[in-house]
Formats: structure tokens, sequence, C-alpha cells
């Protein structure tokens, strides 16, 4: 008959639980009420301490592992009692009657205590008992809507089940008989005189041993209703959601460092209020277990005015500069670069694309740490330009970047500079890399603990696991990491805040700031060998800050986490990679010195990866004894000239020097009699012919063909088209634009700085 009843009337186990996000040591953060309004938190069975299991078997069922849920002598004796002696006795009920009582709350009557005992057996037949003494704990009442004791001790004690004392234990365990009358916080001497009944009685039968009983008696039972847990908003709303199956997450956040961190940016927030800022954000990464131990979504997630619920974590905002120096980096992997590489930060225009720095200001040449120390944008592009966009961007996509992962093919050269999406997480993922020699590996938000138990539920229940493989990626070699994290802890350098010149009190760490297009986004990420934080500021609702910048507003937030985190922050600890070697450059290239170049300094250098090139920074050129006229070998005369070796300069370089009126050596003039087809040296264009018309097709325009005639000392032919940068060719290539109708002035300039013009009309018709 059990069986049919059984079958027909299935158990209820849908109990819905409140979700407990707890910090890496247990500390609960955030605990949520469940959908019927109930703060029930779920007790796992290693929160059972066995004080509390013999305590509670104690007192509400002595038998309760000796039947098999109804025990027949309690209910005779019950029975007995309240028929024939007239008198009330509890006790009957078994621990799983009560289980059952729980689940279906009824009247008492005989009726239903048969349904009692029958929902008790099927309790039995499907649970063990050590899961129908959790049900219980889990289930009894303790006033108002508190349910189970993990939310009482963690709502009227603000522990943990397992941290109970005795005298604790015990108050706990006599409250569900009566929980209206002995309401925690309400009624806390009765509930110590019921306790000390209860105590007096254990010490009698020897349940505990006799001094810890006394301890518990001489303590005070000081319970009140506290608020629950409502710490790292953000994240543990990210959590409940991510781990929706999970009743208990156990994450890897650290409770005091994110305290720790929440404070700096309230008190950094409160200044930055009157400036218009309102929001700000912080996330820290462990870089050695590559756990997140603070998440601070957003300074203040109770401020609705300010939009505080956005995660500003996990919000996508544009990077600013932030991803140069990985985009060093992979040109030192190249070859391409190293520190002190000179390159060019003059106007120059990327088939259309003319990147502009952030002060409007060029430098001329810089090296590439000067480059990455002043955020220049220029060299960055350059730079770009030269290792390809689509290596960029792929190696963003393989640190998971995901907003770039989808923007790929819109991508272009701005994505260096900030021309693209991405959040602090990701940013401050891709940084850890950088802490950790050049691997990147996806951040844990689960303790190992947590992460292990799953992965057991999982095994037991025969699932393909859906883990996905610990991606661990060389993102840079550790020795073109070494070099950009030595750029990023050079103290020497326009983004230390002002306020923080006094190099004395500044953590040793490496830092990069980026501030976004319009002002709406200031960044400062950081790490040392222990851990990465990253922190934006700005507005959640996209409002730009003229005066915000990622130097003064989101720098001195990092420094001062650094600072609360970790507090033996004056060890060096960046370590030299073994292959990584030092060598003697020209210091006007970066390139290996030859005989004449005379400043010559030290540089990092990869072996065997390094551009290996003898410096030519100097050109020969012959020239008359008065140094007025070059000449090529074509005009050569036989006598009355000498050797000289001159800087060479690309035509942006020339440009930049003549217009901010910089003396350089130059080449002198050719000499003007010449029988070589070029005059002066300078290209002679061919095509399109100079002073002509052109008339072209309004609906089918044609292309028309630029073609010029350089000297022989010339190897490479940069083309302008009313003087906007249009495309470097090599000597003998031609090649096809299209005009714009009006006048059209063509500029063709070669690799030794001569150059020459032509105009022509364009028309537009309809032929
Ligand atoms: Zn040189
Ligand atoms: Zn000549």
């Amino acid at each position: 008959m059990f069986f049919v009843l059984n079958i027909l009337f299935p158990l209820r186990k849908n109990v819905s639980y409140s979700k407990t996000i707890t910090d890496s040591k247990g500390e609960i953060l955030y605990s949520f009420i469940t959908d019927d309004d109930k703060w029930r938190m779920f007790t796992e069975l290693d929160e059972i301490s066995p004080e509390l299991r013999k305590a509670i078997i104690y007192k509400e069922d002595k038998y309760f592992y000796w039947h098999y849920g109804i025990n027949p002598i309690a209910i005779t004796r019950a029975f007995w009692n309240n028929t024939v002696q007239n008198k009330r006795t509890s006790g009957a009920s078994t621990i799983t009657m009560q289980v059952a009582r729980l689940l279906y709350p009824n009247h008492r009557t005989y009726i239903n205590k048969f349904g009692e005992m029958f929902r008790a057996l099927q309790i039995e037949w499907c649970y063990s008992k050590d899961e129908i003494l959790q049900l219980y704990l889990n289930l009894v009442p303790y006033g108002g809507n508190i349910e189970g004791v993990k939310s009482a001790s963690v709502l009227y004690l603000q522990k943990q089940p397992n941290h109970l004392s005795l005298a604790e234990i015990t108050a706990l365990s006599i409250i569900p008989n009566r929980p209206t009358s002995l309401m925690p916080g309400k009624n806390n001497e009765l509930i110590t005189q019921e306790r000390n009944k209860w105590l007096n009685r254990f010490l009698k039968e020897k349940v505990f041993d006799e001094t810890t009983i006394k301890d518990a008696l001489s303590e005070t039972f000081d319970a009140k209703r506290y608020e629950s847990p409502k710490n790292a908003a953000h994240f543990s709303f990210r959590m409940k959601n991510k781990f929706e199956n999970d009743l208990n997450i156990e994450t890897t956040l650290n409770a005091a460092m994110q305290r720790k961190t929440e404070v700096v940016l309230e008190d950094f927030m409160r200044t930055f209020k009157g400036q218009n800022i309102n929001n700000a954000s912080a996330f820290i990464i462990e870089n050695k277990t590559m756990n997140v131990v603070a998440y601070v979504g957003s300074n203040n997630f109770f401020d609705s005015q300010n939009s505080g619920q956005v995660d500003g974590v996990n919000a996508v905002r544009q990077p600013g500069s932030t991803l140069k120096p990985l985009l060093y980096g992979m040109a030192i992997d190249k070859g391409i670069l190293t520190p002190k590489t000179m390159i060019s930060d003059v106007p120059i225009n990327f088939d259309g694309y003319a990147p502009v720095n952030y002060d409007k200001k060029y430098n001329g040449y810089v090296t590439t740490e000067t480059a990455l120390a002043l955020s220049l944008n220029v060299p960055a592009v350059k730079t770009l330009n030269e290792l390809g966009v689509e290596n960029f961007t792929n190696k963003l996509v393989d640190c998971d970047f995901q907003s770039i992962a989808r923007q790929k093919k819109y991508l272009g050269l701005s994505v260096v500079l900030g021309g693209c999406g991405t959040t602090l997480e990701e940013l401050t993922t891709l940084y850890a890399a950088f802490a950790n020699d050049g691997k990147f590996q996806k951040v844990n938000f689960l303790n190992e603990v947590t992460n292990n138990k799953l992965e057991q539920i999982q095994k037991n229940k025969k699932q393909k696991t859906k883990k996905e493989p610990q991606t661990t990626n060389q993102i840079l070699s550790p020795e073109s990491n070494f070099m950009i994290c030595e750029m990023m802890t050079n103290l020497e350098r326009p983004d230390l805040p002002d306020f923080w010149q006094n190099t004395k009190n500044l953590p040793q760490i490496a830092w990069k700031t980026g501030t976004s297009y319009g002002r709406k986004d200031a960044w400062a990420i950081g790490f040392n060998d222990k851990y990465t934080v990253g922190v934006w500021v700005g507005n959640f609702n996209g409002e730009g800050v003229p005066e915000m910048t990622g130097t003064q507003n989101a720098t001195p937030i990092l420094f001062n986490i650094f600072k609360q985190i970790d507090s033996e922050h004056s060890r060096s600890w960046l370590k030299k990679p073994k292959d990584l070697d030092i060598r003697m450059i020209c210091s006007a290239s970066g390139q290996k010195p030859s005989e004449r170049c005379e400043n010559q300094i030290f540089d990092y250098f990869i072996p065997l990866i390094s551009d290996n090139k003898i410096c030519s920074h100097l050109a020969k050129v012959y020239v008359s004894e008065n140094d007025s006229t070059s000449y090529c070998m074509d005009c050569l005369p036989t006598a009355g000239y000498k050797t000289k070796w001159l800087p060479k300069h690309s035509p942006e370089i020339i440009a930049f020097f003549e217009s901010e009126n910089i003396g350089f050596e130059k080449i002198p003039p050719h000499y003007a009699k010449c029988e070589h087809v070029y005059k002066n040296g300078a290209p002679v264009i061919t095509s399109p012919n100079d002073g002509s018309v052109y008339y072209i097709d309004k609906n089918y325009p044609e292309e028309i063909q630029l073609k010029c005639q350089a000297g022989q000392d010339a190897s490479k032919i940069f083309w302008y088209v009313n003087d906007v940068f249009l495309k470097q060719t090599g000597k003998n290539e031609s090649l096809f634009f299209k005009p714009k109708e009006g006048r059209v002035k063509i500029s063709c300039s070669d690799d030794l700085g001569r150059n020459s013009n032509i105009w022509f009309e364009v028309e537009f018709v309809e032929l």
C-alpha cells in the first residue's frame, strides 16, 4: 500500500531557499530573500557541527537514528497520556514527522497525524538520516519570516551555524518550539532561562563535558535582529545569476579587501562629485590564483539617482590608451621595436586616418618607451599599422575581449586609441597577464572548494562537464613582457597625479592610464607581483567631463587601493628573464650602430628576434667644397667635391621640422645642370599632366594614374593629394586615385626629402 501511496502522493521536494553568496573565508556577503518572502538559508551538511547535531537529536528525537520515521513506543506513550490520562505530551513526533509537518502544514487532527506518519515514512524512503536532519534544520521556524538554523544564526547572531557556541546551539534548539514567545532580541532573558534548563539537563545526563556546559551556562545570550547581509552587491547579483542552480555560492572574494576598496572609492568620489563625476568601479585580481578578490561595480549601489546599480566592472566602455602596452609588447615580439627604437611622432595620414595626440602637439622623434610613457597616439597608430590591425584584434579576442570579438571586422587603426568597446574586467584580466610573465588566464569567481564540489556533482550526474578548458595563453614572450612592465614602472612620466609628485609614497607598481574620447572614461590599471587592480571613473549616463583624466581621477584611486590592500609596497619585484639581453645601439635610430653612429647607448633586445639591421640614419652624400650643392653619380665632378654623411629623414619628419622651424642638417640642393631626368633630384611627376583639365564622367568616375620618375638615390615615393598623405609606393610603381572636382594639387616626395608639385583641374561631366 505504501508504494501505491508513494506514487499517488509524491513527496514535495521543491523547497525554495535564500541564495547566499559567501567570500573565500565563508563570510556571507549577500543573502537573497526567497520568492515566498522567507529568510530560509540552506545549511550545508558540513555546516552542521557535531554539537548541533547532538543537541538537536538529544532534545527532539533520541532514537532518530534507530526508527523508520515513526517511533511506535513514543506514539503509544503519547496516545496513552492524551486519551487515558488526558494530558498533552509532546515528543511523539520524530524529527522526520516534524519535517513532514513543516513540508505540509496542517491542523493537528488525528487524521492529519496519520497523513504525517505516511509522509514521514516517505521521507525516510527518499532521504538519508543526515539529509532528514538537514531538512529539519533548514525548515524549523524562528519567528517572523526567519526559517532554518542558518538564517537564525546569521540574522540573530551574525554567525555561521558551524561557528555557534554550545550556549547558542542550545538557545537556537529551543526557539522553534515557541517561536513567537521566544523571539531573539525581544525575549533574550526568557530564552536564557529556558536555555539554562536544557543545559542543566545536558549536565545531568552528561551529554557534553562538564566544563563546556558550565561555560555555556555563564554565557550571555545577546541576540538581536540584524539586517540581512548586503555586501558586494553588484558581485553578488552577478554570481546569483551566473550560478543559478547553487544555493550557497562560495566565491573567491575577500570581504576585508572588498570593504577597503569600497571605502577608497567612496572617499574619492565624495570629492569628485563636485566635478560632476558620479560613478567609479574597481576590480582586483590576485595574480597567482587569478581569483577575483574585490569587485566594486559602483561606488554606491543604492544611489539610484546616479544609476548606482549599474555594474561598472562589466559595462562596455571605451578603453582610451589602456591597450597600448599590449601593442608595444607585440611589436617587440615581432622584432619591430625595442625600448629605445626611434619612432616618428609627427602629423601623418594613414589612408585617410590622421591620428592626433592628446595635447595636439607632436614630438618629432621619440623612443618606444617615451611613446608609451607619454601615451602618444601617432607612434601607437604607426606601430599598429606596421603590426597589422588584425594581428592585434586577434590577440585581444584570444584574451577574451568579447565586444572586440563582435566588432572585429569593423575595427581599424583607431582601436589602439580606444576606438572599441571593453570592460573593466577584461582590461584588468589582460593586465594580470602582464603580471604573470605574459601568460593570459581567465579569472576565477568560485573558490577551489566550490569548484571541486561542482565537478564532483557533475561527475556524479555523469553529465558532460560543460566547464570550459582552462586556457593559458602566452600572449607575450616573458622578455617582451618584462620590457613593457619596466616601461610601466618608470616614474618619469606625466601621468603621475598632481599630489603624488612626492614619489616616496608611491606604491611599487606598474601601471597605465587611459582617458577615452570625449572624456567619458578615466582609467588606471596597475599591478605588482601580488595583485592587479583596475579602476574606472566616469558617469554611467555617458556624460563626459572636460577636466576628467585617467591621471587625475583614476590613478589616485589606484594608488590608494594598493596602499590599502598591499601594505609592504616598497619591494621590487620585476625579474629579468634569462633570454633577455642588452646591447649597444645608435641613439638616433635604436638600431645596431654603424661605425659612423656616434651616440651609442644600452638597450634591451631579444636575441634572434629583435631587429638586427645596422643603423643607416646617415646617408652618404657628395657635396661641393662650399656645401652649397649636392651631386649624384651622374653629375659628380671629377674634382672639387667631398663626401659627407648627413642624417636621413622621412618626408613627414622634414615637413614637421620645417613647419615647427626646427633646425636640421639638410642635404644641399642638387646640382642644377645635372643631366639626369630629374631637376634638383626631386621626382618628376609624369602623370597627371601639370596644368591640364580632366573631364570625368559623373556617373562612372574614372581613377587617375599617379606616376613619377624618381632619382637614382631614392628608394621610396610618398604621394600627397591637396597636401594630405595618400600612399607610399616603391620607386617605379604607379597608383590610382579618385579625384574630387576642382583644382587638385599633387605632391610627390622621395625618401631623401625632395619634393615636387603639380596642379590640375577636374571637371565632372555627363558623358
Ligand atoms: Zn645611427
Ligand atoms: Zn645629378
